[in-house]
């Protein structure tokens, strides 16, 4: 058993396909956030600043692997995973190379990206992600209270500075970035209101993103008493923030996507790929269109190695990879 670092296919709505993720970040987790509803364990080490971490050709190596195997009519690559993802110094090396193997094998894919920002204020991190097709900035919350309330952040920033990175890296013929917000209801706070919208707008009107997309939870959080809030309440907020100018989509609840295409589903990918996403026996099964007993069998024996705890979330049980250093 080993752990890879690039996994799939992922059903994904974002994409309305499938999509394979790289996690260049890995275990201990590394984010300058400890967000209340991340579904995975706590941020290990909160940081900004980049350090030794997997190294490029360990990545592209899996890389080039998964892409020989199931890349065609995958939609995305997706830079994510464990942390966020530009925390890693090698992310030009990785960037290049993702494109070539692309290229190579001639799978028509598009490079994404999900972060907090903070790295884009770096001139080598800047090259890289203009090489991608899209970036998606997380932006939860911008008055000091909530933000601090819902992402944890390390000490010292500040979502107006952000805003201030961001804009210098809006150009023509770069890549689509997006500000992407997490709509929640905490302990009787949520970030959906109108005035912590305006907020998140009035961000991206300042960083000149054009492009809103807004999601909630659908997988069990890390904070227990954190809950998704309704269609209803994502449909005003979609109102608002065309209101304000901004041209704003929200993830669709349900994926309607089928996947044909024969991955051998054994222990190895099934700990990886709910090491970076907890899911249900259920969603397993149609992810990787095969039914639910092989699903069930593995995630039992998974569990019976103590390599993947049960979270019982809403109406169903979720399972999540635990990352045991010593086994590997
Ligand atoms: S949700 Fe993303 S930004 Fe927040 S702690 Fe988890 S990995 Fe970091």
């Amino acid at each position: 058993m080993k752990i890879t670092y690039a996994i799939g296919p992922y059903p994904s709505r974002r994409a309305q396909g499938y999509v394979i993720i790289v996690d260049t970040v890995g275990y201990p987790r590394k984010c300058p956030y400890n967000c209340i509803y991340c579904p995975l364990p706590p941020t290990q080490v909160k940081t900004l600043r980049p350090e030794a971490m997997i190294n490029y050709e360990a990545i592209l190596s899996d890389f080039k692997s998964i892409i020989e195997r199931i890349g065609e009519g995958v939609k995305a690559i997706l830079l994510y995973g464990t942390g966020d993802p530009l925390l890693n110094p090698w992310i030009p090396m990785i960037v290049d190379g993702i494109k070539r193997i692309l290229r190579d094998s001639g799978v028509d894919a598009e490079l994404w990206c999900i972060t907090t920002g903070y790295m884009l204020g770096k001139e080598w991190v800047r090259k890289a992600v203009r090489l991608m097709d899209r970036v998606y900035v997380k932006v939860d919350a911008v008055s000091k209270d909530t933000f601090m309330e819902i992402n944890d952040p390390i000490s010292g920033v500040s979502p107006w500075k952000l805003a201030e990175i961001i804009k210098s890296l809006v150009s023509r013929g770069g890549p689509i970035i997006y500000v992407e917000t997490t709509l929640i209801e905490y302990n009787g706070m949520t970030n959906a209101d109108p005035g912590c919208l305006s907020e998140v707008y009035a961000f991206a009107n300042m960083a000149r993103v054009e492009r809103i997309l807004l999601r909630t939870i659908n997988r069990p959080p890390r904070v227990r008493g954190v809950k998704p809030v309704s269609k209803k309440i994502i449909e005003k907020a979609l109102e608002l923030g065309e209101r304000e100018g901004l041209h704003t989509e929200a993830l669709q609840p349900h994926l309607n996507i089928s996947y044909c295409r024969g991955v051998v589903v054994d222990e190895e990918l099934l700990y990886n790929y709910l090491l970076r996403r907890p899911m249900t026996v259920v969603e397993l099964s149609r992810a990787f269109s095969i039914p639910v007993t092989p699903i069930t069998k593995l995630v039992t024996r998974l569990e019976s190695m103590r390599l993947l705890e049960r979270i019982p979330w809403r109406m169903g049980v979720y399972y999540r990879g635990v990352y045991r250093r010593t086994l590997f």
